[in-house]
């Protein structure tokens, strides 16, 4: 099920960052350990409600050196196409300026709702701010204060309103669905032309839906496939090809609607900062992870060359030593009938389900062999493990403190669960709660 987008937009100052960052709250995220990975995130997800929905800030958003008020439209229109509701964000203390009226201009001529935010209303006595902005024509005005965390419940309670539906899932349960992410020129859009080539696809508009999204789907051996277009890459514009925050925006509205992902890396250029990024968010999504190694066919190899390129890539991506690795080149065709068996592993492994029972003797073997680890004289003890979820497989431990489950611990744990069951190229999720 795809989550509902919501975006902020606004000029630059009147907050938010501040109150994406509220609404995102203090995420766990593994992969903001790593140095140089998912800083200054202007994506990620929020819930309201029970309900859970992406979140964009659209101030994040670079455009090249562009003028102030051609940055400020561009990111309302990336708005106006990525987002189902649009956060108009006004600065209370300032009245309006004409950059709000730039604003409100391009969201005039967009059918998207938008639920008007004033901020800055620190406190009740500055609720009066909040009228002037009724001039604006987005109706009522919700006055906030990201700094304080006020008012943000009526806002999103207003925002909830106009989330689209609640919708099923496009395609058949046993269809794989994949994508391709990696930075500019590796070879991602050659490697899906190649795929498609062998293939008769039929392409697709998503159903639905007013985003340019293309799935092509095909099926091979008996199996279903989709490819979904990440970042637009047949459907190239000025914004994306200038933009790199843009383009992993749009990398990631389509690793979300993935099971698999492929993390394509040019083997010709080598390993850069840009491709660790790029993984880490495949790794933090959730979801099977395949690394490709393309343009092969450019390397000069002799019988090492393959073991070291994997181990640079091991050394690399550390958070990522689960996910496979393919070399191939999409010019050549070379070893490209490798991938889509890989492909299907992982998906298998990415929605496997495992016995109770034998995961909790596996369990209590692990712990016979290596003893729960003990804080100030308290030992952990495990009484009860238990799989709740797939697409990533998540397991609960019961457990009589949830502190007491070291990074080590877990991480040894970890290795005992995919030692038996195999989980190749599937993150885990590994969860403690407390019940005695
Ligand atoms: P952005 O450029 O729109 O993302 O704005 P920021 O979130 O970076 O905020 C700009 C400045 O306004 C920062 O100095 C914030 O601390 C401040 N700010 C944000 N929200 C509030 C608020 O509710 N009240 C007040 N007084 N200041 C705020
Ligand atoms: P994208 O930006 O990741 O979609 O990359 P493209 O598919 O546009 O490819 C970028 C460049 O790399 C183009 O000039 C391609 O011809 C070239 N290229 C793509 N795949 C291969 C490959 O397997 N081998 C070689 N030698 N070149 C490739």
């Amino acid at each position: 099920m795809t989550k509902p987008v919501v975006a902020i937009v606004g000029r630059p100052n009147v907050g938010k960052s501040t109150i994406f960052n509220r609404i995102v709250g203090e995420r766990v995220s593994i992969v903001e350990d790593t140095p140089g990975v998912t800083r200054d995130r202007i994506y990620s997800t929020g819930e309201w409600l029970n309900r859970e929905f992406n979140i964009i800030d659209t101030g994040g958003i670079e455009i090249g050196d562009e003028p102030f008020l051609s940055q400020i439209r561009y990111q309302a229109e990336i708005a106006i196409d990525e987002a189902d509701v649009i956060i108009f964000m006004v600065n209370g203390r300032d009245g309006i300026s004409n950059a709000d009226e730039e604003v409100a201009k391009i969201l005039y001529r967009s059918n998207k709702p938008v639920v008007l935010a004033v901020n800055k209303v620190d406190n009740p006595e500055q609720q009066t701010l909040v009228y002037d902005f009724y001039s604006l024509g987005f109706g009522t005005p919700y006055g906030i204060s990201g700094s304080h965390g006020l008012g943000l419940g009526d806002l999103l309670d207003e925002v909830f309103k106009s989330f689209p539906e609640e919708n099923e899932e496009e395609y058949d349960e046993g269809t794989i669905k994949f994508s391709l992410i990696g930075r500019p020129n590796v070879g991602k859009s050659s490697l899906v032309n190649t795929i498609l080539g062998e293939e008769r696809v039929i392409v697709s508009d998503i159903a639905g839906t007013t985003r340019d999204a293309i799935d092509s789907m095909f099926t091979r051996d008996g199996q279903d496939y989709v490819i979904i277009d990440t970042a637009g890459m047949r459907k190239r514009g000025k914004i994306y090809e200038t933009t790199e925050k843009y383009s992993v925006l749009r990398a990631m509205r389509g690793i979300e609607r993935s099971d698999v992902v492929l993390v394509v890396i040019d083997g010709e250029e080598g390993i850069i900062e840009q491709d660790k990024k790029v993984a880490g968010y495949a790794h933090e999504a959730g979801k099977a992870v395949v690394i490709v190694v393309n343009k092969w066919d450019a390397v000069e190899k002799d019988d090492k060359t393959m073991r070291v390129f994997e181990q640079k890539i091991r050394d690399h991506f550390l958070f990522l030593s689960y996910a496979p690795i393919v070399f191939l080149s999409a010019k050549t065709k070379q070893r490209l009938h490798t991938l889509l068996p890989v492909v299907n592993t992982v998906a298998e492994n990415h929605a496997l389900r495992v016995k109770t029972n034998i995961l909790n003797e596996l369990i209590m073997d692990s712990v016979a062999m290596n003893p729960t680890p003990t804080d100030n004289g308290k030992r952990l003890k495990i009484n009860y493990a238990t799989q709740v979820a797939v697409k990533p497989p998540t397991i609960v431990l019961f457990v009589n403190d949830p502190e007491l489950l070291h990074f080590s611990y877990r991480r040894f744990l970890e290795n005992r669960i995919r030692e038996t069951f195999g989980f190749q190229g599937t993150p885990l999720r590994i969860f403690a709660r407390r019940k005695s």
